[in-house]
């Protein structure tokens, strides 16, 4: 373990790299930042904690380099539970902490999976009056594809399997990866 990390032996194989992240990011970031040159008031971020926090930390350094100005705002919803699969049920664990009417919001996502999430959000963002609300979402599973969700900004569309790694959790660990990864099945056997 003396080179490597305690997660890597946990790890099946790796879906995108690190420098995979770094270089969409980037790309992502001048593609937000070119449509949004006129935005009134510069962007508002609007993290869905926890998974995107390390994608907004990175998102919103590459936005920095572009412009326009930026703010951040944090909001927690749940529909997963501590393992694998989705609850259906979308519930406020933590909401904005001010008004967003007249905004130019962009919600940061991890990743857009049944679209659940996102097309709930999308909603409650858009009845609280902003002037505008897109979406940049690191991944999407084909599933997402199903749902009316409209994500302007996609990282990368990966396959329909469950991935742990930056910001990314399997019952809350695995999200400071670098990467994202599948683990491996015996991780699942031994939680
Ligand atoms: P959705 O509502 O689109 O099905 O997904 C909601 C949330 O579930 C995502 O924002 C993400 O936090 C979590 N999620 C979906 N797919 C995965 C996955 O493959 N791995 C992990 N760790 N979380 C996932
Ligand atoms: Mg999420
Ligand atoms: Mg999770």
């Amino acid at each position: 373990m003396a080179d490597g990390s305690w997660y890597d032996a946990d790890i099946d194989h790796v879906i995108i790299s690190e420098e995979q992240i770094r270089e969409k990011i980037a790309e992502l970031a001048k593609q937000v930042s070119a449509d949004h040159a006129d935005a009134e008031g510069g962007i508002l971020l609007v993290c869905v904690l926890k998974g995107a926090v390390m994608f907004m930390a990175d998102f919103a350094r590459a936005l920095g380099n572009h412009g326009p100005s930026t703010e951040m705002e944090f909001m927690a919803v749940s529909s997963y539970g501590q393992g694998t699969t989705t609850s259906g049920v979308v519930r406020i664990l933590k909401d904005l902490d001010r008004d967003i009417t007249g905004r130019h919001v962009v919600v940061v996502e991890d990743i857009v999976d049944s679209g659940l999430t996102l097309s709930w959000l999308m909603k409650y963002l858009q009845s609280r009056s902003a002037a505008s609300v897109e979406v940049v979402a690191l991944f999407r599973k084909p599933d997402a594809v199903k749902v009316q969700v409209p994500v302007k900004y996609v990282g990368f569309d990966i396959p329909n399997e469950f991935v742990v790694g930056y910001g990314l959790d399997f019952a809350e660990r695995y999200r400071e990866l670098p990467y994202v990864g599948v683990l491996k099945p015996e991780v699942y056997a031994r939680s």
